[in-house]
């Protein structure tokens, strides 16, 4: 048994299955991932997705993907071929076609009909905002619509008049007969029909009723087979209504609803509708805007399909709502990177240095290595001339006693290559630092220099070695920790979330980048895990996601 399966199958839903899989010896685990077409799958909805794909496979099972497009209002085709294409990615695959809850709209009215009949629904006039009001609350009992107790025989008739369209918007609705009374507020006569007049996607002017969530989902669930129902703890009370549906309709089969705790992460706002207003008001570019946590976002940030299951099956499934630490999912991709990422050098604020020692036609090839501890990665060469980029913060005019990098007087070893030691800078009028003059020690590669047994390593590119780039640094987006708790989540946008840096990569990279050879993830050496932002990308300048930068700061004992 793998560790995968033992995770899925020691969680509390894994030993429910394995208890009813002991019970019943014909049980055939089906289970669903059951999206609302609204907007793009994050990596909460991925917690869902690996549960259920995971289970259905542990278990010899089948796992259906079902859109929930009960509300054309909200739904978009664009989102239903997106969810599609990250599930897939991800690396699932569903069981035999797509379902639709509104491929079950003739069904579920034949249902509701079913509950008129039986005197346990009724069509009510009273307005939205009068049904709220009667609903009451936690604290005070909802009390009857004056329209509850019309007679059979007058609801039938009315309920088709709405399917015919002979009722405006909000002027009636179909609601369940239950108790006013009830201490859960869902079961207060919830609302299962109503009329929206707008073309639904999939069924177009067909329909100008639609069912309610509540009323669709444990329908569809049955309709389809299902066998556990998983989802998220906020429809613990919807449960109730959902086997109330299921107990008074003419159903054959009766699926069970599990609830665990969602995902919540660290700096990061997961509700799709929070997430369109960023996108609505331009604070990201989009739904795959690598600062925000959907799948395509991550997926355009560096992170692999592995590394979003691995962070899934790590966080676990419990009834425990938490805040996970986003170093977590950094953890993740970084675990993997550091294993498959070819290491090369970049260079993201250049600054030139001229090693005055060495001729202008000097040119020197050093084969490195691409990975420091595999070999079976293969080796790559780089240009060492008398003229080469270093980053501008390897190099300080001003430091304190702690300081290690290049400064005047001071020597560094160039990454690969020899030891330096600067000795003039030269600025422009705004007194930025241009040109840092350098002594190159040919006496060095391989070997120590004389003053300086240990001096600090740095990563560079020869002048003549350039490739140009951008470079992508990402923050996190909000600058507190749990941004979906506050109404004004905006107000906590991080104004540092994307640093844009305009610097080179070595010339080769660049070149095999461009004819589609080769990886596109890299450890840029000292800096960080980037990938190739292929959106972005033109042929004369590379664009680079920062995935993950290099220290691991999760800590799984603090
Ligand atoms: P959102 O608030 O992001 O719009 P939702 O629950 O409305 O989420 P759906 O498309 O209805 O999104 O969700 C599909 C499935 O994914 C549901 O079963 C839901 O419980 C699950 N899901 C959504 N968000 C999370 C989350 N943060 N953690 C775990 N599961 C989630
Ligand atoms: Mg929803």
């Amino acid at each position: 048994m793998n560790n995968t399966t033992k995770k899925y199958q020691n969680n509390f839903i894994g030993q429910i299955i394995n208890k009813d899989f002991k019970e019943d010896d014909k049980l055939s685990l089906h289970t669903r991932f059951p999206p609302e077409p609204n907007g793009y799958l994050h990596i909460g909805h991925a917690k869902s997705i690996c549960l259920n794909f995971e289970l259905a496979k542990i278990y010899n099972g089948k796992c259906n993907l079902r859109f929930d497009d009960t509300n054309p209002l909200k739904e978009n085709i664009k989102y239903i071929n997106a969810i599609q294409e990250d599930i897939n990615w991800l690396g699932y695959k569903w069981h035999n076609n797509i379902h639709y809850s509104s491929e079950y709209f003739s069904k579920l009215y034949k249902y509701a009909k079913e509950l008129i009949k039986k005197g346990l629904a009724y069509v009510d006039q009273l307005t939205k905002e009068q049904i709220r009001e009667y609903r009451g609350t936690l604290k005070k009992p909802g009390k009857n619509s004056p329209y509850r107790d019309r007679t059979i025989q007058e609801n039938i008739e009315l309920f088709q008049k709405m399917k015919k369209g002979e009722f405006s918007e909000g002027e009636a609705c179909l609601r369940a007969k239950i108790d006013m009374e009830s201490p859960f507020i869902i079961m207060r006569d919830p609302v299962i029909y109503r009329i929206i007049f707008t073309k639904h996607h999939q069924t177009k002017k067909e329909w100008c009723i639609y069912p309610m969530y509540d009323f669709a989902h444990c329908l569809s669930d049955s309709i389809e087979g299902i066998t556990h129902s998983l989802c998220t703890l906020e429809f613990q009370d919807n449960k109730f209504l959902y086997n109330w549906i299921l107990k008074n309709t003419s159903v054959e089969k009766h699926p069970k609803q599990y609830e665990f705790s969602r995902l919540n992460l660290e700096f990061c706002i997961l509700s799709k509708r929070k997430l369109s207003i960023l996108i609505k008001k331009n604070v990201i570019k989009g739904w795959d805007d690598p600062r925000i946590p959907t799948l395509s976002g991550l997926k355009r940030k560096g992170y692999t399909p592995s590394s979003i299951r691995s962070f899934c099956e790590k966080i676990g499934i419990t009834k425990q709502n938490s805040l996970i630490e986003f170093s977590m999912l950094e953890h993740c991709i970084r675990k993997e990177l550091n294993k498959t990422a070819i290491r090369t050098m970049a260079v993201l604020e250049p600054i030139k240095i001229f090693l005055y020692n060495l001729d202008e036609n000097h040119r020197e090839i050093f084969t490195v290595p691409n990975h420091p501890k595999k070999p079976e990665l293969g080796t790559h060469e780089i240009l060492f001339t008398n003229i080469v980029y270093i980053d501008r913060s390897d190099f300080k005019e001003k430091y304190n006693k702690k300081y290690k990098k290049l400064k005047l007087g001071g020597e560094i070893r160039l990454r690969y290559a020899y030891v330096i030691k600067a000795e003039k800078i030269e600025k422009d009028k705004y007194d930025n630092i241009i040109q840092i003059t350098c002594y190159c020690d040919i006496n060095t590669l391989g070997k120590k220099s004389k003053n300086n047994k240990n001096p600090s390593v740095i990563h560079w590119i020869s002048i003549k070695n350039v490739f140009p780039a951008e470079f992508r640094i990402y923050n996190h987006l909000f600058n507190i920790k749990n941004p979906e708790r506050e109404k004004n989540f905006i107000s906590y946008i991080n104004p540092n979330s994307l640093i844009i840096k305009m610097g080179f990569i070595e010339k080769k990279v660049g070149k095999k980048i461009i004819k589609k050879i080769g990886e596109t993830f890299f450890q840029f050496e000292r800096i960080g895990y980037f990938c190739l932002d292929n959106i972005d990308s033109e042929k004369n300048k590379l664009v680079f996601n920062r995935t993950v930068g290099l220290r691991d700061l999760w800590n799984p004992e603090k």
